[in-house]
């Protein structure tokens, strides 16, 4: 008997008629012959709206509690689908992460998962005919303190699942029809995509396609999982996520993308001596702040180096915190930060196999008249800063210049 999981994202159980619709979807699964097990995220925007209450407690929840609050969320939806799906007339079962052994590290807000332990308990229910209902999101620490896996998580606790019970596939059912060569609402002419290898996934979603949790998809491809993203609100297909394949690399770019929420760090005048850059990353790391785009600019040849970098908008607030203890203990001569900063991104495998994929980006942004700021390259990824009121531009421009509204022939 096949097996196949099904993951509902929180706007696909929002209400009580779409926890009724994702019921129908997981039953319909059942009785065409398969094992189902059905994983779910909390209602709607349930998960805010926790996070929203423990601010208004106090403004520094501790992690540990805030963990246990917010994986009620995904406690409230499990029990409603399995009620749905009895209601129906089908056999099913909800269980926690907890109830199912789902192990994490104790990185409370952050946790990742170890492993799966009471799986026999999953594979009992189904052998009992059951639909079982697990609470994505959530896990348990080594000590059983309530953890979650980071905000959209749930993704992941399907892959996790969908590989530990070799399903055929993961199905994540969501409110858009698939995975998009740009965000629609800023390319009208953007396309979904039939499939995309977890490579692609992985560097568009780090880079502001919000499909997909990336963790998910990183388990994914550690564990060969096919999995479907699609809309819960009809039949159609969604896109794949699948292995890399030979004709993958006969398109050149499969996507773009554009992330909005950047900030760039500018640190004038930094010590030209040995250990300088490793002193002031490693106070970076240690707040937790990450960064990206790291370039080290020299502008006269005695003059000491500026070194930039970007880091998410959310962390700024953070590095404005330690200004000064770069400035006072790493004899930096200023910190800057520049909260105008966007970077467009293209995105494919075939970059491997062709070039000139860089030139014909920078000259599509130079006839559009976007200044680039910073260029980052890796083997699958061409990535231009611009100013953030260019963005939008420069990802359309990216779009077309790549003819990406073109159906691909991979
Ligand atoms: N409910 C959690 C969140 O809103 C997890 C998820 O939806 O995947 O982030
Ligand atoms: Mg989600």
């Amino acid at each position: 008997m096949g097996l196949t999981v099904q993951k509902f994202g929180g706007t696909s159980v929002r209400d009580a008629e779409l926890i009724h619709r994702a019921a129908r979807r997981a039953i319909r699964a059942a009785s065409s012959g398969n094992h189902v097990v059905v994983v779910v995220s909390a209602m709607g925007d349930t998960t805010d709206r926790l996070v929203d209450l423990a601010y208004q407690i106090t403004d520094r929840p501790n992690r540990r509690e805030m963990d246990q609050l917010l994986a009620t969320g995904e406690q409230v939806s499990i029990a409603l689908t399995a009620m749905a799906i009895q209601h129906l007339g089908h056999d099913a079962i909800s269980l926690t992460g907890g109830q199912i052994g789902l192990r994490t590290d104790d990185f409370h807000g952050r946790a990742r998962i170890r492993e799966i332990v009471e799986l026999g308990r999953v594979l009992r229910r189904l052998e009992e005919g059951k639909i079982v209902i697990v609470a994505g999101f959530q896990g348990v620490d080594p000590d059983f303190n309530v953890t979650t896996l980071g905000r959209g998580g749930s993704d992941t606790t399907a892959v996790a699942l969908a590989a530990a019970l070799k399903a055929s596939v993961c199905e994540v059912y969501t409110d858009v029809d698939g995975v998009y060569t740009a965000d629609p609402r800023i390319v009208a002419e953007a396309r979904k995509l039939e499939s995309i290898c977890y490579d692609e996934m992985l560097e568009l979603a780090s880079l502001g396609a919000q499909v997909m949790h990336s963790r998910s998809i990183e388990l994914g491809k550690n564990y060969d999982v096919r999995i479907h993203v699609r809309s819960s609100l009809t039949d159609s297909e969604g896109t794949y996520i699948v292995k890399e394949t030979a004709d993958m690399q006969q398109v050149v770019v499969r996507g773009a993308a554009l992330r909005k929420n950047l900030a760039r760090v500018v640190l004038e005048g930094v010590p030209d001596a040995p250990g300088a850059a490793a002193q002031v990353f490693g106070a970076v790391a240690a707040r937790g702040i990450l960064v990206d785009d790291i370039v080290q600019v020299v502008t006269a040849p005695d003059a000491p180096p500026t070194i930039n970098f970007t880091i998410d908008s959310s962390d700024v607030a953070e590095m404005r915190g330690m200004a000064d203890q770069i400035v006072a203990e790493m004899g930096v001569r200023h910190v800057r930060i520049d909260e105008d900063v966007a970077k467009v991104s293209v995105v494919g495998v075939g970059m491997r196999a062709h070039s000139g994929v860089a030139s014909r980006l920078f000259q599509a942004l130079r006839d559009a008249d976007v200044n680039i700021e910073n260029i980052s390259t890796s083997e699958i990824v061409i990535s231009c800063i611009v100013r953030r009121a260019d963005g939008e531009k420069a990802l359309r421009t990216a779009h077309a210049a790549f003819e990406l509204q073109q159906p691909t022939q991979g």
